[in-house]
């Protein structure tokens, strides 16, 4: 949808929605979103420089299965209560000031070039099999308002880079649900619970284990308590898919790191 520097309808519907700060950015030649500088000559079609790019603190160890960090005694209480066949999800970088600078751009900014920022990102943490990419999919008035889905934009330079597919119409928002910014960890599951549904005649052409594709893997922007993702993927193995990862481009250390983050 973006070309250039963004001149379609939909960035700069997203661009007029956003301050004034936003829109000289969106409309001045390629500085880095994170500390404006210029980003380098040899990398114009960047919108994050060198420098900020190498600041970005990547997400390693942890829980095998979250990637969370382990709590100090006992197993990792985060992904103890996910859905079997929910099998892993990763994120690429933590929301430090870099990322958090990414992922504003990339919803509030109209800055969709930056899903190939983020996928940039997730390709040092993100190791396919024969999978299909799922971006978490927005409700329609949100869809509405922003003009687009971050998380399509993460997904497609990911497909790209991978060669695998993208499948954009196969999961839906059954009911839009609240903002999750402020919500506490246990609200945030209950205001997702049951929020997706499938197509089940898009589900049901993709035969997922007759064309050998064996893993639905989801993609978003920010990772926080999980809960987006969790019900995303019980939603996709109800509908007879056995194996779903997820990945991200950043993961919120705390819960008080999401303010401003998240939707
Ligand atoms: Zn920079
Ligand atoms: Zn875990």
């Amino acid at each position: 949808m973006e070309k250039d520097r963004g001149f379609t309808a939909a960035t700069l519907k997203a661009a007029a929605g956003a301050s004034l700060v936003s829109l000289a950015r969106f409309l001045l030649p390629n500085s880095c979103i994170v500390c404006q500088r210029m980003v380098e000559q040899s990398n114009p079609d960047n919108l994050v420089c060198s420098v900020c790019c190498s600041r970005m603190r990547r997400v390693t160890g942890g829980c095998c299965r979250c990637a969370q960090p382990l709590p100090p005694v006992g197993p990792c209480r985060l992904c103890s209560d996910w859905p079997d066949g929910f099998d892993n999800v990763r994120s690429a970088v933590w929301l430090d000031r870099e990322a958090r600078a990414v992922v504003h751009g990339l919803k509030y900014g109209g800055f969709t070039r930056l899903g190939a920022v983020a996928a940039a990102e997730i390709r040092g943490a993100f190791s396919p099999r024969s999978a299909v990419l799922i971006p978490i999919p927005l409700g329609q008035k949100r869809l509405k308002q922003r003009g687009y889905n971050q998380s399509a934009y993460i997904a497609r330079a990911l497909g790209n880079a991978f060669g695998i597919p993208v499948i954009e119409d196969i999961l839906a928002r059954r009911r839009e649900t609240r903002s999750q910014t402020e919500l506490t960890p246990d609200e945030r599951m209950i205001n997702v619970s049951g929020a997706f549904r499938v197509d089940d005649d898009k589900n049901g052409t993709l035969e997922p284990t007759a064309a050998g594709i064996v893993e639905a893997v989801l993609v978003d922007d920010v990772f926080t308590t999980g809960a987006t993702l969790v019900a995303a993927a019980k939603c996709l193995l109800e509908s007879g898919w056995q194996s779903v990862s997820g990945i991200t481009f950043a993961r919120a250390r705390t819960f008080a790191d999401t303010v401003l983050a998240v939707d």
